[in-house]
């Protein structure tokens, strides 16, 4: 007999909750506890994971299983090419274990949320009982509703609802504990199940050699790593996040997103590290760690956003107006933006960082984003789509979220009319220029205020010398023709 707990964006011991009910009733029962990892290639390919991000997710696998075989027990892992076939192949194994219980955290997109339906099904068919925890999101989704029991779809009410709810029910800040050890036995009676080998990634998934040492020293996998991080990240930048959050060259933000998109680091931990730092105030004063926390809960509320309105899934804007608006498709723009050579020095900087880093800062995520739907037109799609294909911490809600804000097409938008200028942007964001020069070693040698635009500012020649474009668009026409499409999609 055996309790299993069914790991999948929750790639973690400590502050789990399903693990913790889990590791709870298999203490009660005095049975053992099977983790259980099922790979899709499936999957990965319909939610467009990126190499990056699926060799993060192995990398992670492997630490988690060693660290549960210190407990003795065994983490069980296997690839399943159709995806539908998952919920079936659980059960079959519950079966083959003699396992009565199954524990698992529920993810809220679409796909599998079927999933879980299906699964819950089977279940309850083949007298197996499946406990389903909440544990992604600080506040769960649903808990937080307007005076009027309407859903939020602004942030400012929302997280003013979120702080509230959260000081009135400060069990959600609980911290879960991690699974104690299986009985003594459990080597002996399932030790074919703790040599396990991590699955491959499949075939289009693949890294080369040189980028996978690359991702390795970047981003080294693991709780433990991220745990480390997020203290050194409070400690050594927490109070000065506010004002140093946006300046794109350097390190002012955690890096932690890899680790919260595969489960790693629980948004429940980090909040209550950041309120402990802050002498264990959620909101008082308005410091770096309190804005930090704020960021965090950004990641709840898209989360609640896609709980709410599901249909964000199917490739739709959030408000049906914006599916009005005429978009752009020339194929040459978008792969100039995709090569980092639109000749707008910000924006290139940013999109070399991401195929480089397969990440990018937040500010220039905005820039970014609002370039290739304001500036060049091109259906937004098309950005979040390749965001997804290249980013380590792709996760479809933040980056949903993040495209409809920088389109301004999403939930709690950008006003259509408020188009982010790339140049100032640039001038304001990286004033020295430091990034530019990092990312578009072309424009290593242009001097001081050049390098936000060259040609516009006495170093064209050094800029062509090297290769580097001139801007493929010019920002105030292209503005004024982004304002004209919003405007008339917004008026049929
Ligand atoms: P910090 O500044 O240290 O913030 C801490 C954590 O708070 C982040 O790790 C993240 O989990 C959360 N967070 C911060 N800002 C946001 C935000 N605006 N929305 C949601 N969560 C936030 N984030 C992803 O995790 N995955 C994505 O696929 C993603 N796509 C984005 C696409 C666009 C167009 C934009 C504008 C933003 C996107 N973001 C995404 C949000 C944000 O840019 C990243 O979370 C952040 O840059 C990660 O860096 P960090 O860990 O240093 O963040």
């Amino acid at each position: 007999k055996a309790v299993v707990h069914w790991f999948k964006s929750d790639l973690r011991l400590h502050d789990n909750r399903a693990l913790h009910v889990a590791s709870q009733l298999a203490r009660d029962h005095k049975i053992p506890l099977i983790a259980l990892y099922i790979l899709s290639p499936e999957d990965f390919t319909a939610h467009l994971a990126s190499p990056a991000r699926v060799d993060f997710t192995l990398r992670t696998l492997k630490r988690l299983q060693t660290d549960l075989a210190e407990l003795d027990i065994p983490l069980y892992m296997e690839s399943q090419e159709k995806r539908k076939a998952i919920p079936g192949r659980i059960v079959e194994l519950c079966q083959q274990w003699n396992a009565k219980h199954l524990c698992a955290n529920i993810e809220y997109e679409v796909d599998e949320l079927r999933r879980e339906a299906k699964l819950v099904r089977l279940c309850a068919a083949n007298d197996i009982d499946l406990a389903l925890s909440h544990d992604t999101c600080v506040v769960t989704p649903g808990a937080l509703s307007s005076q009027q029991g309407k859903q939020y779809a602004v942030y400012t009410p929302w997280f003013r609802s979120w702080l509230a709810f959260l000081k009135e029910n400060p069990d959600y800040l609980e911290i879960s504990e991690e699974p104690g050890s299986n009985p003594g036995d459990a080597r002996r009676t399932l030790s074919e199940l703790f040599d396990c080998k991590i699955p491959a990634a499949p075939g289009n998934k693949q890294l080369s050699d040189e980028e996978k040492k690359r991702f390795e020293q970047m981003y080294p996998a693991g709780e433990h790593e991220a745990f480390q991080r997020l203290e050194k990240f409070l400690e050594k930048k927490g109070r000065e996040y506010d004002k140093m959050r946006s300046v794109v060259a350097g390190e002012h933000t955690s890096a932690l997103s890899p680790y919260f998109a595969s489960g790693a680091l629980s948004a429940r931990t980090a909040v209550v590290t950041a309120k402990r730092a802050n002498r264990n105030f959620l909101d008082r004063d308005n410091n770096g760690y309190v804005t930090w926390i704020s960021e965090v809960a950004w990641r709840d509320f898209y989360k609640h956003v896609l709980v709410n309105w599901p249909f964000i899934c199917m490739n739709k804007c959030f408000k049906p107006e914006h599916t009005n608006i005429e978009w752009e498709y020339d194929l040459n723009l978008f792969r100039a933006w995709c090569d980092g050579k639109t000749g707008f020095p910000i924006v290139d900087a940013a999109m070399r960082q991401l195929k480089h880093s397969a990440w990018m800062h937040n500010r220039t995520r905005m820039v970014v984003s609002s370039f290739l739907t304001k500036d060049l037109l091109l259906d937004w799609r098309r950005g979040e789509r390749y965001f997804m294909e290249n980013l380590i911490d792709g996760d479809f809600a933040s980056n949903h979220g993040g495209w409809g804000f920088g389109s301004s097409t999403g939930v709690d938008p950008q006003p259509y009319f408020r188009v982010f200028n790339p140049l100032r942007q640039s001038e304001r964001f990286d004033p020295d220029g430091e990034y530019i020069r990092h990312w578009v070693p072309e424009l290593r040698d242009v001097k001081d205020k050049a390098i936000h635009e060259p040609y516009n500012r006495g170093a064209g020649q050094i800029a062509k010398k090297n290769g580097y474009p001139e801007p493929i668009v010019e920002h105030s026409e292209m503005r004024n023709r982004a304002l004209e499409r919003f405007k008339r999609a917004l008026q049929r």
